[in-house]
């Protein structure tokens, strides 16, 4: 629905940008609240400047008391309500929420939950959540559909449904609430314009931000882990969508939570899945570079191959991933070539 205010928690963060400029496209006005652990006011301030657009933008953590209620509070006080949420807000690192699941625990579950307070004490009804392929687990049948048993092999994956748990009890408790439970396969690329993308603060645990960022010279190989599984060149298969197919994939659930109270959970990928040898072939063709490999064991916990039934998303939110793995490739090149340091710009020369 055009013209709604939606409050976009982790609005500052890689998939959390890529959302915003798909909202204003549609009308949509987003307001971001984010405590800037993993995201950048910089990626806000850019998508203002592509879109020309004006983006409120508030500092805070969703489990500090009080705060999300006072934004949802001021917001309605000044006439402009706030129709929905969208929370992206929350830590994404498999092996990290292995070492530390407290942390997991605490930003993902106890962060949502104070979120959902907040907005019950303050009427907002509509929620979409980004939860994640992880909360299937091992594959007993692919492609993934909504259906399969959820199994979640790490504390990350069970913080996620742990959260599309307390919804669907929470729908079901309460008659008016609407929410949307979004299961991404693998986001990867940028927005075409290369002024904003994904920008690890660390060494990257996924495998196209590495590869970008040996592209660009900052790593001097890939390690590919494990060429021995059972697939066409045995390395592992995943279902990779281009992010901004993922960001108007929000659009369309919140248009969809905004007309359907009740809870649904959707699967968005697009169906194909892709190796990590095609992948790397992929990127050396379309930006004609060469991506130095290491072949290493397998990294404890991966699944061998996995991607999306996205029938679902198709018949109920009319949406459909349009881009493919050479216009993910280009697109996150041109971001990396562009911003060899993400968003962090170097200190001023003395
Ligand atoms: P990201 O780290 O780039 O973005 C998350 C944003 O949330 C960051 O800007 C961070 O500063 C903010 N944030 C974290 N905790 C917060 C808190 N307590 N209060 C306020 N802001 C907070 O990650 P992303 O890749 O954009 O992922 C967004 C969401 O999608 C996450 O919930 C993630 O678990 C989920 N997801 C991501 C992927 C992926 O491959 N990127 C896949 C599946 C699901
Ligand atoms: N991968 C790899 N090298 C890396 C990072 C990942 O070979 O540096 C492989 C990984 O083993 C998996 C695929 O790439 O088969 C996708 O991994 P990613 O972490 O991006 O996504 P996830 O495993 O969480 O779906």
């Amino acid at each position: 629905m055009a013209d709604m205010r939606v409050l976009v928690t982790g609005g500052a963060g890689y998939i959390g940008a890529h959302t915003l400029v798909a909202m204003l496209a549609a009308g949509q006005r987003p307001l971001v609240l984010d405590n800037f652990s993993n995201g950048s006011a910089e990626a806000v301030r850019r998508v203002e400047r592509l879109c020309s657009a004006s983006i409120p933008l508030i500092e805070g953590d969703i489990r500090q008391p009080g705060v999300v209620q006072a934004v949802l509070a001021q917001a309605a006080a000044g006439g402009d309500p706030v129709r929905a949420v969208l929370h992206l807000a929350g830590c994404k690192a498999v092996g990290e929420s292995v070492a530390d699941p407290l942390k997991y625990y605490d930003n993902n579950v106890a962060g949502s939950l104070a979120l959902l307070h907040a907005m019950r004490e303050t009427g907002v009804a509509r929620l979409v959540f980004s939860s994640s392929a992880t909360v299937y687990g091992e594959p007993q049948s692919l492609p993934f559909t909504e259906a399969h048993p959820l199994a979640p092999a790490n504390p990350y994956g069970r913080t996620k449904l742990m959260v599309e748990q307390m919804l669907r009890d929470l729908c079901a408790a309460q008659a008016g609430f609407g929410a949307v439970t979004l299961r991404y396969f693998n986001p990867i690329g940028a927005h075409p314009s290369g002024q904003i993308g994904e920008s690890p603060r660390d060494v990257p645990n996924n495998l196209f931000p590495f590869i970008t960022q040996v592209a660009v010279g900052r790593r001097p190989f890939l390690n590919v882990f494990g060429d021995d599984y059972a697939t066409a060149d045995g390395t592992g298969v995943r279902d990779y969508l281009h992010v901004m197919d993922l960001a108007q994939g929000h659009v369309q659930a919140l248009d969809y939570a905004l007309a359907h109270p009740g809870f649904v959970a959707v699967n968005l990928g697009t169906g194909q899945g892709t190796s990590v040898l095609e992948l790397v072939q992929a990127f050396e063709r379309v930006n004609q570079c060469r991506i130095p490999l290491r072949t290493q064991p397998r990294r404890p916990g991966d699944i061998e191959r996995m991607w999306a039934d996205p029938a679902l998303a198709a018949s109920l939110l009319g949406w459909r991933s349009r881009r493919g793995v050479d216009a993910m490739c280009a697109d996150g090149w041109r971001w990396q070539q562009g911003n060899p340091r993400g968003y962090e710009t170097d200190p001023p020369a003395a």
